[in-house]
């Protein structure tokens, strides 16, 4: 069976030093923000680019923590994309505020600013009497958004620009980094994603002093100038130390992880562009993908659980990312959208399929997971 995500073959090839690594934290006992946690944030923000890096619990609590120290709560509305892991969303009615939804565009997967443009207008007629207050641009499958293009919109708004960066650490657009767009980025080091940790971290970045010092107060119960003073209220959100000594041991990997996910995704290109019918991801000039995700598009005339199934049988594991849009889902059912709202969404959840996907696949490997796919769809 080939691997879907290839953290087995990447714990094989740096098992020793990440023994060591954790080792180090048992020795010093500072499970708790302990010195490996503030190495990493340093490291973190020179990779991306960014002033200040915010170690935290989760992608989630990165975004929510983000959305918080902005101010944003009930009476907002925060404009994010339907085709996204749920949690791009939750984070927004975590906070109190109100999601509204723009559709993405067919080609990138990624916010579509004419439709933000759009979402944004349509809020100044909105009977809800909701204060437009921040975007959430998800750089899905680690294709960043187009950020000149989106910030383009939000020019002279006073919308704040998200980037949920928690698919594309590592991926940069213009020579600028993911987490260093809008005027706060959220990250996430589930396992799974490109640069993951051994259970749930994240981490916020951000240009902005005072925005800064904001989510150091929120990660910790919203702490003021010592522990026990309480200057807001917070959550308990911290990046556990043996997370951080981990991803220390994972970061000096990492650029060469990127490099060899980018030969994966041309192999796959090479191999699968003369493929009736099928989508493959967009190249954007001057982007460079983190490939969380090798995401392709199957033909209409063909059913998608089926070719999974036939793929599946032949040793080759797929996933589906993602099968329903938010605007769809019965936790967001209160928002009162309906199908056909967001056509383009709507339509790629029904045929989109992730093939294996991770810097470990062997040549043989991508090519014989692009022939049984071929196989499939020309049969
Ligand atoms: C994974 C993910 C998140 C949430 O990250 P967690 O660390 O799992 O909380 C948020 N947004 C997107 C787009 C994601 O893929």
């Amino acid at each position: 069976m080939i691997e879907f995500s290839g953290l087995k073959a990447q714990r094989e090839r740096i098992r020793p030093r990440l023994e060591a690594a954790i080792s180090a934290v048992l020795d010093h006992g500072k499970f708790i923000m302990g010195p490996e946690v503030r190495e990493l944030e340093e490291r973190l923000a020179a990779f991306a680019g960014v002033k200040h890096c915010l170690g935290c619990s989760s992608g989630t609590d990165a975004l929510l923590l983000a959305l918080m120290a902005l101010g944003v709560g009930p009476g907002d509305a925060v404009i994010t994309t339907p085709f996204t892991f749920v949690a791009s969303a939750e984070a927004i009615a975590l906070a109190g505020a109100t999601p509204v939804f723009a559709d993405v565009d067919p080609a990138t997967r990624n916010l579509d600013p004419a439709r933000l443009r759009e979402a944004l207008d349509g809020l100044g007629r909105d009977p809800r009497g909701l204060r437009p207050r921040a975007a959430i641009a998800v750089d899905l499958f680690g294709l960043p958004c187009d950020y000149p293009a989106l910030s383009a919109v939000l020019e002279g708004s006073g919308v704040h620009l998200i980037e949920d960066a928690a698919q594309s650490f590592g991926a940069s657009l213009g020579g600028v980094r993911a987490g260093a767009f809008g005027h706060v980025a959220a990250t996430s080091f589930f396992p799974a994603k490109p640069l993951g940790c051994f259970g749930d971290g994240g981490a916020v970045f951000t240009a902005d002093p005072a925005l800064a010092e904001s989510v150091e107060s929120l990660r910790v119960h919203g702490k003021g100038g010592h522990k026990y003073d309480n200057a807001r209220i917070g959550l308990n959100a911290r990046l556990d130390t043996l997370q951080a000594a981990i991803l220390l041991v994972k970061l000096d990997i990492f650029e060469e992880e990127l490099a060899l996910r980018e030969a994966v995704a041309a192999r796959y290109a090479r191999n699968l562009g003369d493929v009736a019918g099928l989508g493959l991801p967009p190249e954007v000039p001057g982007a460079r993908s983190a490939w969380a995700q090798y995401t392709v598009e199957l033909p209409q005339t063909h059913d998608r659980d089926s070719v999974a199934q036939t793929l599946q049988a032949r040793g080759v594991p797929t996933a589906v990312y993602y099968p329903r849009p938010l605007h769809l889902q019965p936790a967001f059912a209160n928002l009162g959208y309906k199908p056909g709202d967001f056509p383009v969404a709507e339509g790629l959840c029904e045929r989109v399929l992730s093939l294996p996907m991770h810097p470990y696949l062997r040549d043989d490997e991508v090519d014989f997971v692009s022939e049984v796919l071929r196989e499939a769809l020309e049969a």
